[in-house]
């Protein structure tokens, strides 16, 4: 059975050599410790902790579960003010828990949560804001703080673009109450399926801990109507491995970011977002803007890449706030969220992951430059 080689895509899972991971799966069978924070659990837990320079982390199942899981954990309820400009679970999470999300647009540059759009979108039922670090590019985190505190809000960040990712010196999960990260296997830095809750202290990790174990605070003792969110072994075991390699993974993805960045940057109707001064990022995505004037929009050049065998994606198309389940939420009107809306219409993530090679990059890129002809 010969397994057909992947076609390119706007991302592709990072994989170590497979013999690497062979012991580790030794391990477990000889162990039988499948999951319930096992030894690679624990151990997952404490260099993860260390590698992204936070106090403490809880590891889960997926990004989606640690969401609804840290909206409970800080009791949050009413409304919460998030973004548009995201994948579907950050504003799910919302509705899991029954909360109402209400829209606030984004910087156009940015593609974040405008700081300054925040304030007016607060009410008496306004308990929390939960924006995302789009991109791996870190929220105005200063200003975002300064508002919660001034209105008493909690802020969750979404953070499952940003991995790995440093601003001036620091991990940018530091900021907030809490962050979420993924570790899916289109994400940097995968166990397959995966994610962790990124917590200051060890008493909201304990809370943390217990929710995401239906609630046991011991054998006898149920202390709040928990899910189950746990990471199991052999997903740990594969973060292990992932951590062995992830830097030489942020190298590779850095070489792609930048020879999109070249053979794009003469042609003005075209942009490749990049990293500002001060900030280590990861490389997560390469957002590319098509500006009015291009010689053909969009959707378009998406179709043209399609037909060239070329998978890139539209993210972050359709925005949340035009989704059926949203789009009745007077703050899901488009008029409200003209920067949103904008950038949905330009967007297309180019292919990034680390084995993407050298050749299909280059006749990528002429795909792209033919149609600024
Ligand atoms: C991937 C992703 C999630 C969900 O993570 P899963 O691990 O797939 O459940 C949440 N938010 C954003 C912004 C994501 O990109």
């Amino acid at each position: 059975m010969t397994p057909p080689s992947p076609p390119i895509t706007v991302t592709q899972p990072y994989l170590p050599p497979l013999e690497e991971f062979i012991p580790y799966l030794e391990h477990i069978w000889k162990s039988k410790r499948l999951t319930n924070g096992g030894p690679f659990h624990q151990q997952l837990e404490t260099e993860l902790a260390r590698y992204l320079g936070v106090e403490h982390l809880s590891l889960f199942a997926n990004g989606t579960l640690a969401l609804v899981t840290a909206l409970q954990a800080l009791r949050i309820t009413g409304e919460v003010i998030t973004t548009p400009y995201t994948f579907a679970a950050t504003t799910h999470s919302l509705l899991w828990n029954n909360i109402k999300p209400v829209f606030v647009d984004i910087d156009q540059h940015t593609c974040n949560l405008d700081p300054d759009r925040i304030e007016e979108a607060i009410t008496p039922a306004t308990t929390a804001i939960l924006p995302v670090h789009c991109y791996g590019f870190p929220c105005d985190v200063e200003r975002i703080e300064r508002i919660a505190d001034t209105y008493g809000l909690k802020v969750i960040y979404d953070a499952a673009h940003a991995f790995g990712v440093r601003s001036n010196g620091r991990s940018i999960l530091r900021h907030g109450d809490l962050s979420i990260l993924s570790f899916h296997a289109t994400k940097v830095f995968n166990t397959f399926e995966g994610g962790a809750i990124v917590c200051p202290d060890a008493k909201i990790k304990q809370r943390v801990d217990y929710l995401k174990n239906f609630g046991f605070a011991n054998e006898v003792t149920v202390v709040a109507p928990g899910i189950n969110g746990k990471m199991n072994e052999v997903s740990a075991a594969m973060g292990l491995l992932q951590l062995k390699h992830v830097d030489q993974a942020l190298d590779d993805r850095a070489t792609i970011h930048r020879r999109y960045v070249q053979a794009f940057q003469d042609v003005p109707t075209l942009h490749v977002q990049q990293a500002p001064a001060g900030l280590v990022w990861n490389h997560a995505y390469c957002p590319l803007f098509v500006r009015p004037g291009h010689p053909i929009n969009r959707d378009t050049l998406y179709e043209t890449l399609k037909a060239n065998g070329i998978h890139a994606r539209r993210y972050f198309y359709p925005l949340i706030s035009s989704l059926p389940m949203y789009r009745g939420l007077p703050s899901a009107a488009a008029t409200h969220l003209p920067n949103a809306h904008l950038l949905a219409g330009q967007v297309i993530c180019l292919p990034i992951y680390p084995s993407l090679g050298t050749e299909d990059q280059a006749r990528l890129i002429d795909v792209v430059l033919q149609s600024a002809r």
